[in-house]
């Protein structure tokens, strides 16, 4: 029977919803190369670490599990604000389902497995550099505490792949919660039949408290515009540009996925944008929350008919869920900010006029917070390097008044638990993904233990906590890969 390093696979998307995908198979791998394999994950999924590594053919998904039914699952989208009534997955497949230690249900997906009838004019394939980008920084992410997919292994293939020039073809393999995407709903409402069952599929796998309920869908709504409020804030809280939010890839599990032109700041500038095809600047930093906002509206539209008996009672309802998003994304940033600055709760103007001054000084995100902790300690020497005393002075002063009474190491190590040492270092990721491309795969073993330790300062990591040199971020852009 299932004689494999994945037995166990079982495949409920691909059984329950089969009108949502496309049973496929990946294409061969000349030479599966295995270069990196997340041991931890895979012993919380079960999985037995050196099977995989003997049977690399299955993560490159040149070989198919044997009685696994891998899909590759339909969707639509708003990319970049204009409707794709037809995305899919291009290059990629569901190849089944595991479960976590804690008994959910999570997706095992590749990306980079070849041409599937989703894949329009692309290649079906990935390279190394950006499927070991999406490595570092799901993992990077997931070390931060923030909600995202995450990374079993990615396979070189021993394809050449044509992007710039020949670059190396690879696979990467990655655990989601689910695959199910704002884009899913899109695609489904506009085929009979289709909306009800993944909706209810997509409640039953994400909020099964929510079964019961006469409201079930309205109620389902309000879960998924919570889950991405608090995951927009976790992201502006760490500074992190996703790059491409189209509706493709916002979640209703509410976990970050796909990392393409995906960056984190350096300087604070709410405009910062990384990616070379987001020329208008949609997905710039700090339109991060309103574009989600937008988002949101179009998973709306698609729930309307199960919502209600009359439209105009399902529009009034919809309308004020989504309306809520705002007030929901301020209490998780306004917590979070409180948090990184030892505030209890905070509901001041502190908070708006540190991030003017560091806008005005484009003070570094990540360095900011850790060298207010150790100003608390009596080293200014950290924050001095970064916003001169005397355009922050003042501000000190008044957030000291709010930290009164409070022991400050206490203040300082809380702060310290929160406000990370160690981010993907845009400099740092395009050194180690270089180097990996060429084939020394050093500098990213070293970065991916960097990031994912991203709170204990170590001596022998100072090169990595710095912001990269002006002449580097000056022209820094990132690409989908
Ligand atoms: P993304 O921008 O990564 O969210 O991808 C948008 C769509 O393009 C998805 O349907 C992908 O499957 C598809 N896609 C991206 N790259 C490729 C490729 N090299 N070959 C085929 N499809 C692709
Ligand atoms: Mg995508
Ligand atoms: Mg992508």
């Amino acid at each position: 029977l299932q004689n494999h390093p994945l037995s166990g696979l079982e495949s409920t998307y691909a059984d329950e919803l089969a009108e949502l995908t496309v049973r496929w198979q990946g294409a061969e791998a000349p030479d599966p190369t295995l270069l990196v394999v997340n041991e931890q994950l895979a012993q919380s999924l079960g999985l037995d670490v050196d099977r995989l590594r003997q049977e690399v053919g299955i993560l490159s998904g040149g070989v198919a599990p044997a009685d696994s039914t891998p899909v590759a699952m339909a969707y639509a989208g708003h990319q970049f604000g204009g409707y794709a009534p037809l995305l899919g997955d291009g290059r990629a497949l569901l190849l089944g389902e595991l479960h976590d230690s804690e008994g959910r249900r999570v997706d095992l997906h590749l990306k980079g497995s070849g041409r599937t009838p989703f894949s329009r004019g692309g290649d079906g394939y990935a390279v190394v550099g950006p499927m070991l980008r999406e490595y570092l920084i799901s993992e990077a992410m997931f070390a931060l505490g923030i909600p995202t997919t995450r990374s079993l292994s990615v396979v070189a293939t021993g394809r050449g792949v044509l992007r710039d020039g020949v670059e190396p073809g690879a696979v990467l393999a990655r655990v989601a919660s689910s695959h199910i995407r704002v884009g899913t709903f899109e695609f489904a409402v506009r085929r009979e039949g289709a909306l009800g069952p993944l909706a209810d599929y997509a409640i039953a796998r994400h909020y099964p408290e929510l079964i019961d309920r006469p409201d079930r869908y309205l109620a389902f709504f309000e879960a998924v515009v919570e889950a991405q409020a608090s995951l927009v804030a976790q992201w502006m809280l760490v500074g992190f540009v996703h790059g491409v939010m189209n509706t493709d890839n916002t979640t209703i599990s509410g976990q970050t996925i796909d990392y393409g032109p995906c960056a984190f700041l350096d300087a604070y500038d709410p405009a910062a944008v990384f990616s070379s095809i987001d020329q208008r600047g949609r997905y710039a930093f700090g339109n991060q929350p309103a574009v989600l906002t937008w988002n949101l509206a179009r998973f709306g539209e698609t729930l309307l008919g199960l919502v209600a008996t009359t439209p105009d009672d399902a529009i009034s309802s919809v309308t004020a869920v989504l309306e809520s998003f705002s007030t929901r994304y301020d209490a998780h940033f306004a917590a979070g900010m409180a948090a990184k600055l030892g505030l209890g709760a905070y509901t001041g103007t502190l908070v708006d006029d540190l991030l003017t001054i560091m806008e005005d000084h484009r003070a570094d995100w990540t360095g900011t917070f850790r060298a207010l902790a150790g100003e608390l300690r009596g080293n200014p020497g950290p924050l001095d390097s970064l916003i001169a005393r005397e355009h922050i002075g003042p501000w000190l002063e008044r957030w000291r008044r709010e930290l009164a009474g409070q022991d400050v190491s206490t203040v300082a190590d809380a702060m310290d638990r929160v406000n990370p040492v160690y981010i993907p270092r845009n400099h740092r990721v395009d050194a180690a993904l270089r180097a990996a491309t060429d084939g020394d795969l050093g500098p990213f073993e070293t970065l991916l233990d960097v990031v994912t330790h991203p709170f204990e300062r170590r001596d022998a990591w100072s090169d990595y906590a710095g912001a990269a040199p002006e002449d580097f971020s000056a022209g820094f852009q990132t690409f989908c890969g």
